[in-house]
């Protein structure tokens, strides 16, 4: 935990120098790490000892930038990954094993719903898809006695609907398990999950984080809180011995706080190496130095437009929690009580071709697959990333055929509202 506020962690946390130190998180351009002997090596090997030797497992600007993400949630390890989906499938893979089952939310990234659904199910993982506002008791009866994590999305995308995390959280912990939640969307500065019972936070540092549409990138931070020996028979991961470490074993070693990220760490990034390039964590924390401030601008602007839409008569209904008449007002205000995220979903009046039409005339938002970035960019996911599905299939998902999804920059609201007026205008 961070003895500063969160605004000042953003700009310091993670990294001290010491005297004559370099005063920005130095880029440790290195494959590989000198030892004076055999025998140095050899702990490192064992986890004896803390310390770096080989950057497809672990390297000091990745664990600099981690550290600051951590202290941004409030956890009490974490680790960097080269993408957002490498996060979640380490979160989920740590301790789902082949013949294991996960309970999800159905609403949820397309690239992690394909992850879970078809992916890891190659892999002998079976999910269960429940919706985020099913009751406790649907959700619990979606439990088996293989059941290993509860995930969700804090704020989805592209739906955006928001999750209960208490509620999630209560039917996780009476089952035994860890609830893990992708926070992308709010990122810490407006929702820190392990404060609401999270036990696992993953991000997509590709999004707000890096900000830029710079770097793609993940972070995996864990709150420390699950107790893996209480449920020994469970999670065998951590609460066996790992002969490719001479026999020691995560949760007794490391305890509660280091068990699961050591155990990502040692085995699934030594054995994927889906790491992170040091030149891309240093531009990921250049991103975090300003988060506080972006964070709040890309809602100020989400909030501006979300409103000129809902006004709008050739607009046939906006989703955007921060609205008092959304459907997930009352959740927003108690998880996400200083703002929710830059994103904003409407529907054109006309259908597919409307919306189509309309988002060529737009100037500043510019149609792109990404979101979270500090230019803004819009999408037509039923011309793009949800092509493949007729539009029966498409209003059964909630993605509308005349859905766009519109993600504000860090540009002035005034041009962006003047933008999306006249792009109006021309339909
Ligand atoms: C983009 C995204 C991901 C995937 O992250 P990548 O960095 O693109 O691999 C996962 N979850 C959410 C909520 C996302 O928006």
């Amino acid at each position: 935990m961070s003895k500063y506020k969160i605004n000042t962690t953003c700009v310091q946390g993670g990294y001290e120098p010491g005297n004559g130190e370099p005063r920005q998180v130095p880029i440790y351009q290195s494959t590989t790490f000198k030892y004076a002997t055999s025998e140095d090596m050899g702990k490192l090997f064992d986890l004896e000892a803390d310390g770096y030797f080989y950057s497809r497992l672990q390297n000091p600007t990745n664990d600099l930038v981690a550290k600051k993400i951590c202290q941004l949630e409030g956890g009490a390890a974490a680790m960097l990954t080269g993408s957002g989906q490498s996060a979640n499938f380490y979160a989920v893979f740590n301790i789902a094993n082949c013949g294991d089952h996960v309970v999800a939310s159905n609403s949820i990234y397309g690239g992690t719903y394909n992850l879970f659904a078809v992916t890891m199910k190659k892999m002998g993982i079976d999910f269960t898809f429940v919706d985020p506002d099913a009751s406790e008791d649907e959700i619990r009866a979606a439990f088996r006695p293989n059941t290993k994590a509860l995930f969700g999305e804090i704020i989805a995308n592209p739906a955006l609907t928001v999750l209960d995390i208490e509620k999630f959280a209560k039917v996780a912990h009476e089952q035994g398990v860890p609830l893990i939640v992708d926070n992308t969307f709010p990122t810490p500065i407006n929702c820190r999950p392990i404060e609401w019972g999270a036990d696992i936070v993953t991000h997509s540092t590709t999004k707000y984080m890096d900000g830029h549409g710079a770097a793609v990138g993940g972070c995996i931070v864990d709150a420390g809180k699950f107790d893996w020996m209480k449920y020994a028979d469970k999670f065998p991961g951590l609460t066996t011995p790992d002969d490719s470490y001479h026999g020691i074993t995560y949760a007794e070693k490391f305890g509660k706080e280091g068990a699961f990220i050591t155990k990502a760490t040692a085995q699934l990034m030594r054995d994927f190496g889906s790491v992170q390039s040091p030149q891309s964590a240093f531009i990921l924390n250049l991103g975090l130095e300003s988060l506080h401030v972006r964070v709040k601008r890309h809602c100020e602007n989400a909030l501006a437009v979300a409103k000129y839409l809902e006004q709008n008569d050739k607009v046939t209904y906006v989703n955007y929690c921060g609205l008092e008449n959304d459907k997930y007002h009352a959740l927003a205000e108690k998880y996400l009580p200083n703002g929710s995220c830059g994103v904003v979903s409407f529907g054109v009046k006309g259908g597919r071709k409307a919306a189509e039409e309309f988002m060529k005339h737009l100037k500043l938002g510019s149609i792109e697959t990404h979101v979270a970035d500090a230019r803004t960019c819009c999408l037509h996911p039923a011309s793009a990333t949800h092509r493949q599905m007729n539009d029966e299939e498409l209003t059964a998902c909630g993605v509308y055929p005349d859905l766009v999804r519109y993600s504000c920059g860090l540009e002035d609201a005034e041009d962006l509202i003047a933008d999306l007026e006249q792009a109006f205008a021309q339909i």
